[in-house]
């Protein structure tokens, strides 16, 4: 019988009901370590410096208690949280999560940014918001207006505050926290945190208790498990995963996800793929495990699709490989799920699928186990049909070493009458060769891994050139210019607006930023002239930020944008 359980694992946190109820609701069966450590302090009104990367669940561990302070129902409704982001993306994707988990207080919740019409962000605003999430751009343009109204304001998080400085925008925080109330509580995360973080903090926040997640002591992985990444965007990722798995051919396999709701849904594909998949979660009473897992011992299902808590205490000889359909959000438990193959001496394979934002936590992760993960490419149609034709020589080479082929002399011989015995063989071939159920496939995937959005953590918060006071974006630009020839080419875009149109190396940074999936980082260098400006991209990223800056205005104007030329 399946027990229908509404104790998130988050019920000891001290949360509102309503808060408990939205988060069983999206499958979400425990807090990640950071929201573990993180929501009871800021539920206490602590201010908080959390050094944690994206991927560790950090959006819930602000915005669960940014949520606990809206008002009931019927209340005035008025911003009681300002959520600052580098980026256009990260405002949508902090605002949809911030809406999900307020579901069922009937949070409003709105994402303003530069490259909107500021309308209907006015609209949005003068029809009452609980929580607004904006880049500081546009935060201060809507503060200079006076369409922000700030004064109910109890909580400011600033989100991914590393970035937010590389893209310049250090002075726009400093004046936006200064219009916020004195008695805010303030909460800054990062992935790193360099000095010139900590100087925001020593400036802004109050006794702030410093939380760092991921960089945890553990054992290094096993030697035997062969450990790889691919690297694709959200909306491909079930279909590399089938691509993979097609590919792998895995005898036993367990695929973790990160949620209950993921479980099913992948469930569901495989088995629409072909494979025998079973769902393992913590809704499942004991008797619905020990029958699921008593199928993948007898082999009748190949793949356990399942969360961390349901498989706690899972212990299957047989798995052949370990899949993290996210990367998962501590480096731990990454080490405690592939500790599952490769037991005994034998082989076992550990496959991740990251999205190009969740690269930093791998990162983390080899740091830990001391191991290189391999990035390796989605394989390629050709690649699928090159691995489904060995899988059927494999079959056949096993049946031709068998000695029980006597049973089909007769067959043979009466087709041999009409056929020539190769014509014969061929017919056999590819009959095994369907029989294996191999799919057909005709779609390439995109593979994402040459989209390395972050640099690592070494790249980062390099000490100022002494006695060179500069601002952050002409950093910000330079560093990008380093990195990109790291790892690729440069195109130089010419951008028909320039200082005398009042536009400064970051209003350059924060509009490629804001408009396209590029990080700071990876822009630059920067050329600034007086009517124009020259700005380098990555050669992969050219048509798409090129597209992107016709799209938009640059000080109020709409500028030519072209490759440049000498
Ligand atoms: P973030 O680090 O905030 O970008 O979160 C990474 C991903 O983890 C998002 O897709 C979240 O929906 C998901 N997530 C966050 N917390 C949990 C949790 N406690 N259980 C399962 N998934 C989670």
């Amino acid at each position: 019988m399946e027990t229908s359980d509404t104790d998130s694992g988050f019920s000891s946190l001290g949360l509102r009901p309503e808060l408990l109820s939205a988060l069983a609701a999206m499958g979400y069966e425990e807090p990640t370590p950071i929201q573990r450590e993180t929501i009871p302090l800021l539920l206490s009104g602590h201010d908080l410096i959390g050094q944690a990367a994206t991927g560790t669940g950090k959006t819930a561990a602000f915005a669960l208690p940014i949520l606990q302070r809206i008002p009931e129902r019927g209340a005035p409704i008025v911003p009681v949280a300002l959520v600052l982001v580098p980026t256009r993306e990260l405002a949508v994707q902090v605002s949809e999560a911030l809406y999900r988990y307020g579901r069922d207080l009937g949070a409003r919740v709105v994402p303003i940014y530069g490259g909107q019409p500021i309308f209907r962000q006015l609209q949005a605003l003068s029809a009452g918001v609980h929580v607004v999430v904006a880049t500081p751009g546009r935060a201060l343009d809507h503060i200079a207006r006076n369409t922000l109204p700030l004064a109910d304001v109890q909580m400011v998080v600033l989100d991914e505050a590393d970035e937010m400085l590389d893209m310049g925008f250090a002075e726009d925080i400093e004046e936006i926290l200064k219009s916020t109330p004195k008695a805010r509580q303030t909460v800054l995360f990062s992935a790193t945190l360099p000095p010139r973080i900590n100087a925001i903090a020593k400036r802004h926040l109050t006794d702030p208790v410093k939380i760092q997640i991921g960089l945890g002591d553990t054992k290094p992985g096993k030697a035997l498990v062969r450990q790889t990444v691919y690297v694709v965007q959200r909306n491909h990722k079930a279909a590399a995963l089938g691509r993979i798995l097609d590919v792998e051919a895995p005898t036993a396999a367990i695929v973790f996800c990160r949620t209950r709701t993921e479980v099913d849904l992948l469930t569901e594909t495989l088995n629409g793929r072909g494979y025998r998949a079973e769902a393992l979660h913590g809704g499942l009473s004991q008797e619905s495990r020990d029958r699921v897992m008593n199928r993948l011992r007898a082999g009748t299902t190949e793949l356990l699709v399942a969360t961390d808590v349901a498989a706690r205490g899972l212990d299957i000889d047989q798995l052949t490989h370990v899949v993290n359909y996210d990367v998962p959000a501590a480096p731990e438990s990454y080490v405690h799920r592939i500790g599952r193959v490769g037991r005994a001496g034998r082989e076992g394979v550990a496959i991740t699928l990251a999205e190009p934002r969740e690269q930093r936590l791998l990162a983390n992760i080899e740091r830990l186990t001391k191991q290189k993960i391999a990035v390796e490419k989605v394989p390629s149609v050709a690649d699928l049909r090159a691995r489904q034709i060995e899988l059927t020589l494999g079959t056949l080479q096993q049946a031709l070493e068998a000695d029980d082929l006597q049973n089909y002399d007769d067959v043979v011989d009466s087709l041999a009458q009409q056929f020539d015995m190769r014509q014969i063989a061929l017919a056999a071939v590819k009959l095994t060769h369907e029989a294996s159920g191999a799919v057909v496939d005709d779609k390439e995937i995109p593979d994402a891994s040459h989209r390395v959005e972050r640099p690592r953590d070494n790249d980062r918060g390099k000490p100022e050139r002494p006695g060179a006071p500069r601002k952050g974006a002409d950093r910000a630009a330079e560093a990008g210019g380093s990195r990109q020839r790291e790892n690729g080419e440069t195109t130089r875009i010419y951008v028909g607006v320039g200082r005398k149109d009042g536009i400064r190396p970051g209003d350059l940074v924060g509009a490629i930023a804001n408009e396209t999936n590029l990080s700071g980082r990876e822009i630059g260098p920067i050329k600034l002239a007086e009517h124009f400006a020259v700005v380098g991209v990555p050669e992969w990223a050219t048509d798409e930020v090129i597209e992107a800056l016709k799209n938009t205005t640059l000080k109020g104007k709409k500028a030519t944008i072209r490759r440049y030329t000498d």
